[in-house]
């Protein structure tokens, strides 16, 4: 019998499920799964696929340890089915559940219905997979990041040869991909151990306060996302590393704030994995009603930071070189969008999704709505641009580093975007475009109706969750 370790995002030895189980009997095959399709998916771009492939070369390395290696499989998972069953009689698979897009999904679930009883689905990420009771989720988050941790796989002793690529192939074949994208972050487990190392030992530091900027958060926060997103490091073993540390660190009220922080990314990711509807439909399903309508020139001036509005361009332009910026700054560029530009989440999305290595569809979905006001169940905020522009940036030096043309420009005219001929045009009102974006708002969350169905999307998927990550 063989064992066929199918892997998609979960790309690294340590802690990883589908590898660890897979190589009990030593007679097992890796396979990695590429789909061209998916990785022109919903909110996929290049940056994401350049960390994932950094991440999976580091795997293959890993994997020669073990006597193993990366083979990678082109198509689609129907393709991956027909050509395990063609070439395999006595076979189990392994693969760790992934909650993603509705592409992805649909080829899984399909994948899955037709290996029944010959396939074994591992969790990864803090989830209840089946039987969600929100009531137990917190305990259940818990005990899960509590468990301990897998150990490395054991030897392959496997001698087959597949027609499949092998991964210096593969990479060739990227070699011209990935142009201006030097700056993104690197992906690879070792990259993630280095991270996770500084940020606890050092750079955590008042993360509680400079998270929030986004000229210290670029150091101070943990910077792990993409590694979460691509598996390449896992959350129970970053979780139980800053258990370790907690007890003797000075830091403890910024190490408890980041602790909470890996609580809700499994609790984000775990509200796509209920209903996975979310992808296309506000969680609140009223709300679909309030922005018909979108204006494909406000959009693109907005996701290429052309908005006549510094702080907020220099926010996205900062964006598309690194591949990351801060919560903060996420959640004001989405706002912006939705309450000041008024246009449907639906179409900003994705847009701001491709500009993100880390992209997490569970997290970004929830989010983008949250930031829209969309979910009926947390309490609208517009952020000021103007404000957060004074806020995070008063001396205006990394706005001016940004946008140079500034450099001799006033901070305060800065701040309030009075610049006449010296930037671009505003494309809104931030004021006016505020004040009707939060009567239109308010004006359908009073009615009965819509409090009813807000209290059931409470019960789906609002948390529970008492103060008890101190434990
Ligand atoms: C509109 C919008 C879109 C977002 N899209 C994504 C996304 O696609 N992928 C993604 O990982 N995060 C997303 N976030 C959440 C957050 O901005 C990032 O997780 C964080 O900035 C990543 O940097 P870090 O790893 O240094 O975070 P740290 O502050 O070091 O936090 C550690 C980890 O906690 C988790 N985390 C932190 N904040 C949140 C949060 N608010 N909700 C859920 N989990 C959180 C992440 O896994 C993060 O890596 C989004 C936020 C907004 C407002």
């Amino acid at each position: 019998m063989i064992d066929l370790i199918i892997l998609n995002r979960n790309l690294r030895v340590q802690d990883n499920p589908a590898i660890y189980f897979g190589s009990m009997r030593s007679n097992y095959l890796v396979i990695y799964l590429y789909d061209e399709v998916y990785w022109n998916g919903n909110g996929k771009s290049k940056r994401q696929l350049k960390f994932s492939n950094d991440c999976l070369a580091e795997l293959n390395e890993d994997l020669k340890k073990f006597n193993s290696k990366v083979n990678i499989f082109e198509g689609t998972f129907d393709e991956l089915q027909i050509w395990i069953k063609k070439n395999f009689d006595d076979f189990v698979i392994h693969i760790n559940h992934c909650t993603d897009i509705k592409y992805f999904r649909d080829g899984f679930l399909k994948f899955r219905d037709s290996f029944l009883g010959k396939i074994n689905i591992y969790n990864d990420f803090g989830l209840q997979l089946i039987k969600l009771d929100r009531d137990l989720w917190s305990n259940n988050w818990n005990k899960i990041m509590n468990s301990q941790l897998l150990e490395n796989p054991k030897k392959s002793k496997l001698e087959l040869e597949t027609k499949l690529l092998n991964f210096s192939n593969f990479s060739n074949k990227f070699k011209n991909s990935f142009v201006n994208l030097d700056n993104i972050q690197k992906g690879g487990s070792s990259q993630a151990y280095l991270l996770l190392k500084s940020f606890l030992s050092e750079r955590c530091k008042d993360y509680r306060v400079k998270m929030s900027s986004p000229i210290e958060s670029e150091r101070s926060c943990s910077r792990l996302s993409p590694h979460f997103t691509f598996g390449s490091i896992s959350i129970r073993e970053v979780y139980q590393a800053l258990n370790k540390y907690y007890s003797q660190s000075e830091n403890k009220s910024d190490l408890y704030s980041f602790k909470k922080r890996l609580y809700w990314h499994c609790h984000f990711v775990q509200k796509l994995h209920t209903e996975p509807e979310l992808e296309f439909y506000s969680m609140h399903r009223a709300c679909d009603q309030l922005r018909l309508e979108h204006d494909d020139e406000l959009i693109d001036k907005w996701i290429n930071g052309e908005t006549g509005f510094p702080f907020l361009d220099a926010c996205m332009k900062y964006l598309h070189k690194y591949g990351w910026i801060n919560f903060r700054m996420r959640a004001m560029i989405m706002s912006f969008a939705s309450y000041n530009l008024w246009q449907p989440w639906q179409k900003t999305s994705p847009l701001l999704a491709q500009l993100f290595t880390d992209y997490e569809p569970g997290i970004h979905i929830s989010q983008v709505q949250m930031q829209s006001g969309v979910t009926g169940i947390n309490l609208p905020r517009i952020y000021s641009v103007s404000k957060q522009s004074h806020d995070q940036d008063p001396d205006a030096i990394w706005i001016k580093n940004i946008l140079p043309q500034l450099s001799e420009v006033d901070p305060s005219l800065i701040h309030a975007s009075e610049l006449n001929h010296l930037y671009i045009p505003k494309i809104i009102d931030l004021k006016s475009s505020a004040k009707d974006a939060r009567e239109r708002v308010w004006s359908i969350r009073k009615s009965k109706e819509f409090k009813k169905e807000a209290a059931e999307v409470y019960y789906k998927h609002g948390s529970r969750r008492k103060r008890n990550l101190r434990k």
